[in-house]
């Protein structure tokens, strides 16, 4: 029986006709029954500062962002050679572009909840464009299938946290179920919108940015795929950020923990929850570029033949280390869990943490600090020490907390930069420390050259 592949594609590949068209073509060539696409690059921004400016200028500059955004669609629409249909849906997603942005501009309040809405444009826009390309694609190749658009929003049930919905799992399992009943057999390849979701109630929502990888994988588990591909613009998840070491290597596997651990600690190439459905039903992850489709690209899978001490490299920036101190804690019980409670409250994650007789140390993202109540209610069971513009430096590998001497290795390669905290012990897969922002470049720079390039 064929393999059910779901594909998805990013903003870069998504940039123009002609990417539309290349990354179709990859699509047809992996044999994709279900893709799943991003906002063409650049719209998501937009239409955020479109929110933020219906919110507090002028409408005027709102509709310079309206034309930009509808100049750019119409272009590649034109490109495409799209259909009657094709343009009407256009007009109709521009149409309620104009109406919620002035339903924010007369109201001047942008809630989460409009944001979501407004921002869900992206995905819809560009959804229908993919369509046009798929349906050209597959007939320029004489297929007799056809590319049938799914609003995403009938299957990808979310909760009701607006900017950063959590999907209903089993209930997409089961939307799944009802509108793709056949999706083995269909003699269509389905084109859908990553990012975006709705509640029960029919609410448009988000997963948070850089959601589509999250989308794709929970559309892979929802119709049970064999493979979940994400193509994007660099062949593969690299040692580390190429555009932080160009020294960077490919990696052409890797296993689902290590690079979960990538990914939550900062590697963009996967949104961070990309994985959790991918390791839920043990199906395999495809990393490619859709500008460079014949390169080998990374997998991701449970098992792999290679455990190497140190694999990659990552960056987190915008941390911040909020320190907790209070002599109440020296040998008293209890205290952590005060704070872990304001926290949980608050549903703030907390990345690292380290301990000492009466203080504890956390890192956050800095985001999290725009939240005043969070730091006034943990005042009330400490003392509060907040220090900005950090970045956590990870280390990924496997057996990292059982190798004598990694820590002193790790040390002696950035002996000249101030390291503020430092997490070793907890994982066998990351070794993570937190540097002042303007080390942190340099801090992978050089324990790139150590592990990777000399090793
Ligand atoms: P997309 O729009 O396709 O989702 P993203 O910009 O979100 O693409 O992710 C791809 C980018 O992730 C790359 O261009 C690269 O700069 C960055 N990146 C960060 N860490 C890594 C890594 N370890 N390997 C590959 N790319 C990485
Ligand atoms: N378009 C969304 C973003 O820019 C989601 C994604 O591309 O993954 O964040
Ligand atoms: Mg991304």
């Amino acid at each position: 029986m064929n393999q059910l592949v779901v594909s998805k594609f990013g903003g870069t590949s998504m940039g123009d006709a002609q990417c539309m068209l290349r990354s179709a073509e990859v699509a047809f060539r992996q044999k994709s029954s279900m893709v799943v696409v991003s906002a063409t690059s650049g719209t998501t921004n937009d239409l955020i500062s479109l929110g933020q400016k219906a919110e507090k200028s002028a409408w005027a500059d709102c509709e310079t962002i309206i034309r930009k955004i509808q100049d750019r669609h119409r272009k590649i629409a034109a490109e495409l050679d799209s259909s009657m249909d094709s343009h009407h849906k256009l007009d109709a997603l521009f149409e309620e572009m104009h109406s919620l942005a002035k339903g924010v501009n007369l109201l001047r309040d942008c809630s989460t909840k409009a944001m979501d809405a407004l921002m869900s444009l992206g995905e819809r826009t560009s959804s229908v464009l993919f369509t046009e390309a798929m349906a050209t694609v597959l007939k320029q190749k004489g297929s007799q299938k056809k590319a049938k658009l799914l609003d995403a929003r009938e299957v990808l049930k979310t909760d009701d946290s607006f900017g950063r919905a959590k999907p209903l799992t089993a209930i997409v399992a089961q939307h799944c179920q009802r509108h793709l009943p056949d999706m083995r057999s269909m003699n269509a390849v389905v084109v859908t919108q990553g990012y975006i979701g709705s509640t029960e109630e029919g609410m448009t929502t988000t997963l948070g940015r850089g959601g589509s990888d999250y989308s794709a994988a929970i559309l892979a588990e929802g119709i049970a795929a064999d493979i979940l591909e994400i193509w994007t613009d660099v062949a593969g998840i690299a040692t580390t950020d190429p555009r932080l070491c160009p020294q960077a290597k490919p990696i052409s596997e890797i296993s689902f923990k290590e690079a979960s651990e990538l990914a939550t600690f900062g590697a963009k190439v996967l949104h961070p929850a990309t994985l959790l459905p991918a390791i839920r039903k043990n199906i395999p992850v495809f990393v490619g570029s859709s500008f460079e489709a014949e390169a080998k690209g990374t997998w991701v899978r449970k098992e792999v033949e290679q455990h190497p001490l140190i694999r990659a490299m990552a960056i987190r920036k915008n941390q911040v280390l909020v320190t907790l101190s209070t002599p109440e804690m020296l040998h008293a019980h209890g205290f952590l869990f005060q704070i872990f409670k304001v926290f949980n409250d608050h549903k703030v994650s907390i990345d690292a943490i380290t301990t000492s007789e009466i203080s504890v140390s956390v890192t956050l993202d800095d985001s999290t600090l725009l939240n005043k109540k969070l730091i006034a209610d943990l005042s009330e069971i400490a003392d509060v020490h907040v220090e900005e513009n950090l970045s956590l430096v990870s280390l990924i590998g496997n057996n990292i907390n059982h190798t004598s001497g990694l820590g002193k290795e790790i040390f002696e390669t950035i002996a000249d930069i101030n390291v503020r905290m430092i997490c070793l012990g907890a994982s066998k897969h990351n070794f993570c420390f937190l540097v002042n922002e303007e080390h942190g470049p340099l801090a992978i720079q050089k324990l790139h050259q150590k592990f990777v390039e000399m090793a």
